[in-house]
């Protein structure tokens, strides 16, 4: 995107002209436009956004690699609150568009097809009308977060990244020692929980500060926005009815017996731990392989299943390999975890991965190059549409690890090993489905507590205890020192309520899978149809072509049964 900080930062002087340009020539004037000049007032608004996420993601993935150098840290804060300044300046315009009347808007969209094409942004810019501030507040909010939400993230991303983890002597990365905590020998899990237990006891009031301040932070905003409930806002920029996610949380909640209960109990049973402890839940199963997968195996693997499936999906998803657009080995400083950031639509994606070598991580390539892929043919939908909501946004992942998995599963021919795949994916799929749904317990608890007073770190951790009691069920005991592991997800703190957007991917994939299987006709077309369109379609209207619809109550059940479906597959081997 640009060969240095220097470039980008030449080029946040050009964004800062346009915005001016923009301002001078339409502030105060935005409702009065005819459709014709509206709709180019947009395409003008795209540009300099395009520019600006260009310069943002820059900065952002710069960071991102080297976040304990304080030169970096300090480009990246700099640019974050320019850029955020010059989107002050430029709030008049979607605010505007906010105040047209509806049968005015509908007039201009009626008389100009320039205008008519970014009818998708508009309509989703609206549903926050009901909830949007003054505009002078609306500015105050927007150039106050640089210091107040997102600096409270900075400190808790910067504490976390900072962090090490003595283990038997070493200093080990965050990234590193939650991998030990997948170790075959048990003393080896069991030394590294002791760890984390021990650094994220240390640092817990931090962590809990953090909570706790930006739980109030966002019930003010809430208050002042009139949403009813703490997941309300997330629901709404979901764009996902609060009826549909309530019906998500419900249906996983009363599945937990059927699913992860049930599971767990065989799981204990093969590994001869009856009970396990936290730190055995993703203990390798007995035999399963821990062989080393290099990662030039992964990408063979990834690129072969994406190819039997679509060869269109994966020439795309090769190109993330030619080009060098992933990086790849974990580093201290470097964030953890795994993500594919879409960048601007004028360069191309980027993927962050700490790969280390296990089945998971071959998993985390299909699920990111699925996120990559989705990105990247979404672009032509422009800046202002290519954005999928997050309900959406984990579709083509999940789909992506689906194809891997059965790929992964058809070569194999021994029973013994076919089974231990199918328990590992179940796993993946509980992890995704049910852990995903206890942590937004764990979120409805503490944000509805905050309400009433600050949250000590005891009452954070009984809340933390009690959904993960409910979720993981009888086959565990649950040692007091867990009580500190909700302060190491970074979801909490970056994006409350995030988290069910992935058991909404996966059940709503389990199902698109299942029509896939059945043998749909045009289903690849229908399917890179899907993901070119972007956040240009909502839910109802993209899952139609599929003959599905989420807001009928057998839809989630029928994604669940599919992990029903597999758990009795081992349990009849
Ligand atoms: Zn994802």
């Amino acid at each position: 995107m640009y060969a240095s900080p220097r470039a980008a930062e030449k080029d946040v002087a050009v964004l800062k002209k346009l915005a001016a340009g923009f301002s001078k020539k339409y502030e105060g004037k935005v409702e009065k436009l005819s459709g014709d000049a509206l709709g180019m007032a947009v395409g003008e608004y795209e540009k300099i956004s395009t520019l600006s996420q260009r310069i943002g993601a820059y900065a952002f993935l710069y960071f991102c690699t080297d976040m304990l150098n304080e030169k970096t840290s300090a480009f990246y804060q700099n640019i974050s609150e320019r850029l955020n300044e010059i989107f002050s300046g430029l709030l008049f315009f979607t605010l505007a568009i906010n105040k047209i009347g509806d049968a005015e808007l509908a007039k201009k969209f009626k008389s100009s097809a320039k205008l008519e094409k970014y009818r998708p942004w508009i309509r989703d810019l609206r549903v926050s009308k009901p909830h949007q501030l003054s505009d002078d507040l609306e500015k105050f909010d927007l150039e106050k977060s640089t210091t107040a939400s997102a600096g409270w993230v900075r400190l808790f991303d910067e504490t976390h990244a900072a962090l090490k983890y003595d283990f038997r002597g070493e200093a080990l990365s965050n990234a590193e020692i939650f991998d030990k905590l997948s170790h075959a020998d048990r003393s080896v899990r069991k030394d590294a929980a002791a760890s984390v237990s021990k650094v994220l006891g240390e640092n817990i009031r931090v962590f809990t500060l953090v909570t706790n301040i930006l739980a109030k932070d966002k019930a003010t905003e809430d208050k002042w926005r009139k949403y009813k409930k703490p997941i309300s806002s997330r629901n709404l920029s979901n764009l996902v009815e609060d009826e549909v996610v309530e019906s998500l949380l419900a249906s996983v909640k009363k599945s937990y017996s059927r699913l992860s209960h049930r599971y767990y109990k065989i799981k204990g049973e093969l590994l001869g731990l009856v009970p396990m402890e936290f730190y055995d839940r993703n203990a390798p199963l007995p035999s399963a392989d821990d062989e080393y997968i290099p990662y030039e195996k992964a990408v063979d693997i990834t690129l072969k299943a994406y190819h039997d499936f679509s060869p269109r999906i994966a020439e795309i998803g090769k190109k993330f390999f030619d080009n060098n657009w992933i990086d790849v080995p974990p580093k201290t400083g470097k964030e953890s975890g795994a993500f594919s950031h879409p960048a601007s639509v004028d360069a191309h994606p980027y993927i962050l991965l700490n790969y280390l070598g296990k089945t998971r991580d071959v998993m985390t390539l299909a699920h990111e190059l699925g996120h990559g892929v989705h990105q990247y043919l979404a672009r032509d939908q422009g800046t202002l549409l290519s954005d999928t909501p997050l309900t959406l946004a984990e579709t083509a992942s999940v789909f992506g690890e689906q194809l891997v998995f059965r790929y992964m599963l058809e070569q194999e021919k021994n029973a013994k090993k076919k089974k231990l795949m199918i328990a590992g994916k179940i796993e993946d799929m509980l992890n995704t489905v049910v852990r995903q749904v206890a942590f937004c317990e764990l979120e409805r608890g503490v944000h509805e507590a905050r309400k009433n007073s600050e949250l000590s770190s005891e009452e954070i951790g009984k809340i933390w205890m009690q959904a993960q009691k409910e979720s993981l069920g009888p086959a565990f005991t649950f040692r007091d020192d867990y009580k500190y592991y909700w302060s190491y997800i970074p979801h909490f703190i970056h994006s409350p309520f995030y988290v069910y957007a992935y058991a909404f991917g996966d059940c709503l994939v389990n199902s698109l899978y299942a029509v896939y299987l059945d043998g749909m006709p045009d289903f690849e077309a229908k399917y890179i149809n899907m993901l070119k369109s972007g956040g240009s379609l909502r839910h109802k209207e993209l899952l139609k072509p599929f003959g599905l619809d989420a807001s009928k109550p057998d839809f989630w059940q029928k994604g669940l049964n599919i992990i029903d479906n597999f758990i009795s597959q081992i349990e009849n081997l």
